[in-house]
């Protein structure tokens, strides 16, 4: 009798999440149903002025992914190749809204299989319901006190009013 091991099948979801929205939410469901495990990893990015910092962003996105027995959330400050070495991860994951996300992102796959041959980025089209959708738009709309509802969880839009307010916004 042969015993067959199957390799896990680990993806990471790496990105900003600066804050989660529910597009974000859509890709993590939908990625969760394909691997064994994923690993939400949020970078600790240099060039963009955050308004979450990495542990309040992992925390917010714990609490949205709450329900996914297999989502794991992470905090990575690596380069994202060798990170998913350490993580035994196989794929990475992606989401494409545009045309213009594409460009963008061909050129960071390119960059990561060039930088480990084994990490396979795989693309997922944007939830159409949600292909408008960014955290950019989200912090533009928070900081006028516009309603967040259609865009993120009530946590989210809570620790948004929170921030805005710290800030002196409202
Ligand atoms: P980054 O700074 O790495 O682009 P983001 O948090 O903005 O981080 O996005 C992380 C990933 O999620 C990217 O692949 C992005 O294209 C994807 N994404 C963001 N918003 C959406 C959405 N509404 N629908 C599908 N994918 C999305």
């Amino acid at each position: 009798m042969s015993l067959q091991i199957r390799e896990e099948r680990v993806a990471i979801y790496p990105g900003s999440f600066d804050p989660v929205t529910l597009g974000h939410i859509d890709i993590i469901e939908r990625a969760a149903k394909q691997f064994d495990r994923l690993i939400v990893a949020v970078l600790n990015n240099l060039s963009k002025n955050p308004l979450f910092t990495v542990e309040e962003r992992a925390d917010l996105l714990r609490q949205v992914t709450a329900h996914l027995p297999n989502v794991e959330v992470d905090i990575f400050r690596d380069l994202l190749a060798n990170y998913i070495r350490q993580k035994e991860a196989q794929v990475i994951v992606r989401g494409i809204r545009t045309v213009s996300d594409f460009e963008y992102e061909l050129q960071i796959a390119t960059i990561n299989s060039k930088l480990n041959s084994d990490a396979e980025t795989i693309f997922m089209m944007t939830n159409p319901k949600y292909s408008y959708l960014s955290s950019s738009v989200v912090k533009e709309i928070g900081h006028f006190g516009g309603d967040l509802t259609e865009f993120v969880t009530p946590e989210v839009e809570r620790a948004m009013r929170l921030k805005f307010k710290g800030n002196g916004r409202e």
